[in-house]
This record gives C-alpha cells, structure tokens and sequence, in this order.
C-alpha cells in the first residue's frame, strides 16, 4: 500500500521567479533519494507542497528526507474521499496511531474546495467529537493544543497531525557547483555541510601525498565523501597525486615557508580541477586563527592566487562549534581515525605565522609554478562517490 506525505519547503517559496526551479530540483532530489526504497515514487507539486506518495516506509521516509536540504516539514498524511464520514474517520485513525493519552488537541479545518457542503468550523467540531467519543485521555485545548489534526479539504480530503522537521536550506544543486578542498580532517566536511545546505553541488579534492601519506588516509576521505553524499546523492572526488610536486617544494623552498607555499599550490590545482568541471568557487575549512596557516596574513597569502571565489564558512567558528556539527553531520568519528594528511606530514618546525607577501613570492620564486600545478593535473584519479544505503 502506498503512503502519504506532505512535503513543506518554507524558503524556497520565497524566491519569486526562481520558486518553479528550485521546486524542480527539490522534487528530483526526494525521488533520487528514495530511489533506494522505491523506484515509482509519485510527486505532484500542488498548493505550494510536495505530496508525496510512496511504497517506501514510514521509517525509510522520515530517515531519508531529513537530510533532503529545502524540506522545512514532513507530514506523513492520509487522504480520503469528500465524505464527512470519511474524514471523520481518517482522523480518528490518525489519532489513534498518536501517542495521544493525557494530551490536548484540537482540529484545524481549510476548504479551499468550496463545492463541499459543511464549513470548516463545523468540519472540526464533528471531527473534534468523533475522536472524543472514540478515544480516551484527550482533552480540547483550542489556544495550545499539543496536538493539532489538520484537514484539507480540496478535490479529496487530507488530514494529518504530524510536522517532523526537515533540514531546511535549499535543494543542492540549485545553486551551481563549487571545489571543496577535502582534507581528512575535521574542519572541511563541515564546510562541505554547510554550502551543500546552501544549495550548493559539491565536488570534493584531496590532495594525496604516497608514501608520505598513507591510503588509510585515502579511503578516510573517500569514506567522508560517502557521509557527505548523504545530503546530496553522490560526490565526485578528484584525488591529486601530490608527492612529487610536494618532494620539489621540500626541496626547493625555504622550510619556513613550504606550508604557504604548498597551499597555494592546493589553491592553483584546485582552481584550474574546479574550472573544468564548471565549478565556479572554492570551499575550504579555514577557521581564522585556528592554526598556523589559518593567520589572516597566511590567508592572504593563500587567497593571492586564487581567481574564483573562496567560501570559507567556518572562519568565525571555533573548534568546539565545528566539533559539534561534525558529529551531528556524521563525519566526526571518520574525521579522527589517525591518518595524517600532507599537512600535518610536513610540517615545518617554525613555520612563518605571519608570511609578508614578498617572501613568500621570493620563496616561491624558487620553482617552476606552473610545471608542478600541470605535472599534479596530469595525475588525478576521479571516484564517484555515492551515499552507503
Ligand atoms: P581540516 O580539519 O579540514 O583538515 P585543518 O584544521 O587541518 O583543516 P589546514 O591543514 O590548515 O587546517 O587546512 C585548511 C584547509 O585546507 C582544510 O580545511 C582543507 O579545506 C584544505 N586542505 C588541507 N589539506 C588538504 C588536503 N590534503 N587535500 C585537500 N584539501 C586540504
Ligand atoms: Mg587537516
């Protein structure tokens, strides 16, 4: 037997022109993401929501679409002829499956379908009996009800009593594409959250140093891919083989400065990765001051060679802050397995914290730029990512 929801999408009906878009997308990523549970599910976009009917269950449903960004509620639902008898009894069939003993509820009628003959107050007051004469423990409270059964009445009846709270946000992909740079650490998924929430498609770099660094710390990037593609259906991963440019800037580049320098040679590789796949900014999990690199003038020296945006949505965070997303988004338990990345393989024993912009162009003077950036593009294995079912 098919189910009922009621698919609520609050911001995204805000945006005049745009809404038949964004309502687009929204649709496509529910039905991609119930695609595991159903492949006929059936979406009609009508009076502002989705209403979704499936065969999946109500566990998958409710599992799967609260990670579903630009859904602000679910109403798992049922609907009925426009038959007074019949909507009494959907009611008190939902009510009956409410943990409603000692609770306060009342019935809130709309009849945007005039044709039908009863008005709205009379709706309630006859459904509002029904259930009292039926079920036991409940009590009408009309001003603050802790349960609140909702009819519409339209070509059918639908009734429901239930809001479980989506994500919020908007449909990922409404917003175009953008290059996270993807560490195994635990700052960067977040960033990669918190865009995707934006309505933000993701592609995901990491930049691989063997033997420096170990596959462990691979498969831990691949493995936050498949966290992260919960939210959107799949994440393309471009994994740069980074060792030997890194083996010729270990060489060629004062130790102070081979952290900045390494980053901006990230930045020009993830840039030109980020142009060909027609993402238009970069994401990564700076936080201001959090470490060495992370200084506003590291910062600076990073953003120098960047030409695209830089999204860096956690620079005002603090780690606790970052911490505690990780762990509600689901990547913190990957992000602290062991595996060191480049980063923290090289560090150098006194980094420059606040790198002037002249040395680190002197420093930087001392290679081939543009060779490494092409050599490292010429190495990048691309893995389609998908969510673990
Ligand atoms: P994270 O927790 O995300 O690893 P971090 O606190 O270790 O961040 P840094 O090492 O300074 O900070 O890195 C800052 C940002 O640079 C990271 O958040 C990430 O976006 C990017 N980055 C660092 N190392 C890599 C890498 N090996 N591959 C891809 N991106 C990286
Ligand atoms: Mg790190």
């Amino acid at each position: 037997m098919e189910n009922l929801y009621l698919i609520s999408f609050g911001e995204i009906a805000l945006k005049g022109e745009n809404r038949p878009y964004f309502e687009r997308i929204l649709i496509q990523r529910i039905k991609q993401a119930l695609l595991p549970y159903d492949d006929s599910v059936q979406l009609e976009k009508t009076h502002g929501r989705i209403y979704c009917y499936t065969k999946a269950s109500r566990e998958q449903v409710l599992n799967t679409l609260k990670n579903v960004f630009g859904i602000v509620y679910i109403s798992p639902a049922k609907s009925c002829e426009n038959d007074l008898e019949q909507i009494k009894n959907t009611a008190l069939e939902i009510m009956r499956n409410q943990n409603y003993k000692g609770k306060t509820f009342k019935v809130e009628t709309r009849r945007p379908n005039k044709g039908f003959p009863f008005k709205s107050p009379e709706v309630s007051r006859q459904v509002g009996a029904h259930i009292l004469r039926n079920l036991e423990g409940l009590k009408v409270d009309v001003h603050n009800p802790e349960i609140q059964l909702d009819v519409e009445i339209r070509e059918r009846s639908f009734v429901y009593c239930e809001k479980v709270p989506g994500p919020g946000g908007l449909p990922v992909g409404c917003n175009g594409k953008a290059m996270l740079l993807l560490s195994g650490g635990i700052d960067s998924p977040v960033a990669g959250y918190m865009l995707m929430k934006r309505g933000i498609e993701l592609e995901a770099i990491y930049f691989h140093s063997f033997p420096f660094t170990s596959d462990r710390a691979k498969d831990k990037v691949i493995e936050l891919c498949r966290v992260l593609a919960k939210y959107s259906g799949k994440v393309r991963l471009h994994v740069v083989n980074f060792t030997e440019a890194l083996k010729e800037m270990r060489k060629q580049t004062p130790e102070e400065f081979l952290t900045i320098t390494m980053r901006r040679m990230m930045m020009r590789i993830a840039q030109k990765t980020a142009a060909s796949v027609g993402a238009k900014a970069l994401i990564t999990g700076e936080s201001l001051g959090q470490v060495a690199s992370q200084t506003l003038e590291a910062i600076v020296a990073t953003n120098e060679v960047a030409t695209i945006p830089i999204f860096r949505p956690l620079i005002g965070f603090d780690k606790i802050e970052i911490m505690e997303l990780a762990k509600k988004i689901g990547t913190y338990d990957i992000s602290i397995r062991p595996y060191a990345d480049c980063c923290t393989v090289f560090v150098p024993r006194h980094p420059k914290t606040r790198p002037n912009l002249s040395g680190v162009h002197d420093a930087e003077s001392l290679l081939d730029v543009d060779k490494l950036t092409e050599m490292s593009l010429k190495d990048i294995e691309i893995i389609d990512v998908k969510p673990q079912v």
